[in-house]
């Protein structure tokens, strides 16, 4: 469903402390995915929220999570809402949203993810003891953590499955249901999802209670990117990367390739050719990724060379360019990875390689974009594929305002210790 007028945040029911922190961030009008969402999760209802990152959904549960955990008494020695990520570094970003949103209300919060030291482990075993108001956690780390009795969650009212989707494509679906049936009978659940697999379906009937759905159901990328492609044989790819950027030095562009082994192979020959380039895969460990998710934010890496890691959920918002090496399979992925760009209304570019071996999932991608990508034609050197690597696969493919007082009159508090 479209929201047609416009919900200020200032309209709702959110806490004092949450508006003057949204103030501080510039945040006046809601996205529609908030518009939904919010009046019901204050209301206490289970939501099913189907929308995808950008869309603002980080907020339209943190939002009124915060202010129901801020108003409600609650216990505080106990993880009173828990929220589980598939990815670390949707955790992390989870985490500094919940920083910047609680800036004001004392509420705290940890984010527990895999690959840190033994150092880390026993600090969040100590925070589940002195209660975290808020966990934020992968699923992994959080099985551990439970089956080493370190975590109660008998006590815990409200949960958060963000993109659940992909949860159950991780195989993490048992270990959700597990910790489901750990929460208490009277509790809140939202579940997050940019599709709707029938397994996540199966779950929401089961652990959830009447739910209310707000679907944002856009699968399609934002207007301002500027799609194109080039059809080529695999072995001109490289060249054809080179050829990109004969003329302009690039800036922030993110390279998707299918796989470890490719992304690993392409950082290198990149390398080798003189660009400033760094490789994310899950490979890495958590210090290394840190490390080079940072460089790259800050600039002092030119391009990142990723796997579909980086493809959902990931919050940087002036990525310039995104080059699929390799034409993702899933034509949603097409969507999240090209989402990566043109981000908070700004312009982007995205082209897409297409080898032999992508003409299928191309064919794919138009059908859900429904229209046909801009061809870009080749660099000299590069010969076009043989017409019948177009042709139809025999076998069959796989299924698959100012509004606010411009002063608010608050001085702020001292940041709540964690
Ligand atoms: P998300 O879909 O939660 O990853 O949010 C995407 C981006 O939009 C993040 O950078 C948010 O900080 C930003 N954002 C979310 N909601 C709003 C809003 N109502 N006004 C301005 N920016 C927003």
């Amino acid at each position: 469903m479209t929201q047609k007028t416009t919900t200020y945040f200032e309209d709702l029911d959110l806490s004092e402390d949450i508006l003057d922190a949204l103030w501080d961030m510039h945040f006046e009008k809601c996205t529609p995915v908030q518009a939904g969402c919010i009046p019901e999760i204050l209301n206490g209802k289970d939501i099913i929220g189907i929308a995808q990152t950008g869309t603002g959904k980080t907020a339209a549960y943190l939002l009124p999570i915060l202010t129901l955990l801020a108003e409600e008494p609650h216990e505080a020695d106990a993880v009173n809402c828990l929220i589980m990520a598939p990815t670390r570094e949707l955790a992390q970003q989870i985490d500094q949203a919940l920083q910047g949103f609680s800036y004001y209300t004392g509420i705290n919060g940890i984010a527990v993810y895999g690959g840190n030291d033994g150092v880390r482990f026993e600090q969040e075993h100590r925070s589940f003891q002195q209660g975290a108001d808020i966990v934020i956690a992968t699923p992994g780390r959080l099985i551990t953590h439970m089956q080493l009795g370190n975590l109660d969650l008998s006590r815990t009212t409200h949960l958060i499955l963000d993109e659940a989707d992909r949860m159950l494509d991780m195989g993490f679906i048992d270990d959700i249901k597990t910790i489901l049936k750990q929460l208490p009978e009277k509790r809140q659940v939202i579940m997050f999802s940019a599709t709707m697999p029938e397994e996540i379906d199966k779950m929401a009937k089961e652990f959830m209670h009447n739910p209310a759905e707000v679907r944002i159901a856009v699968s399609k990328p934002a207007e301002k990117i500027d799609q194109s492609i080039y059809i080529c044989h695999d072995g001109d790819k490289t060249p054809i990367v080179k050829h990109i950027f004969a003329d302009t030095k690039p800036e922030r562009v993110i390279i998707f390739a299918s796989s470890k082994m490719r992304v690993k192979e392409l950082n290198i020959i990149l390398k080798r050719k003189g660009f400033n380039c760094e490789a994310m895969h899950s490979d890495l460990d958590q210090k290394d990724r840190d490390r080079v998710m940072l460089a790259f934010k800050q600039g002092k890496v030119d391009m990142l060379i990723a796997t579909d890691i980086v493809s959902r959920g990931i919050d940087i918002d002036d990525i310039q360019m995104v080059i699929n090496y390799d034409c993702p399979r899933d034509p949603e992925d097409y969507v999240h990875r090209i989402g990566r760009t043109a981000r908070a209304g700004r312009t982007g570019r995205a082209i897409t390689l297409v080898g032999e071996k992508d003409m299928f999932p191309l064919r794919k991608i138009e059908k859900l974009l429904e229209e046909k990508l801009p061809r870009n034609p080749l660099p000299e050197g590069c010969k076009e594929p043989e017409p019948e690597v177009k042709a139809k696969p025999k076998s069959k493919p796989n299924s698959k305002s100012n509004r606010r007082p411009a002063n608010r009159g608050k001085k702020p508090t001292p940041k709540p210790q964690k």
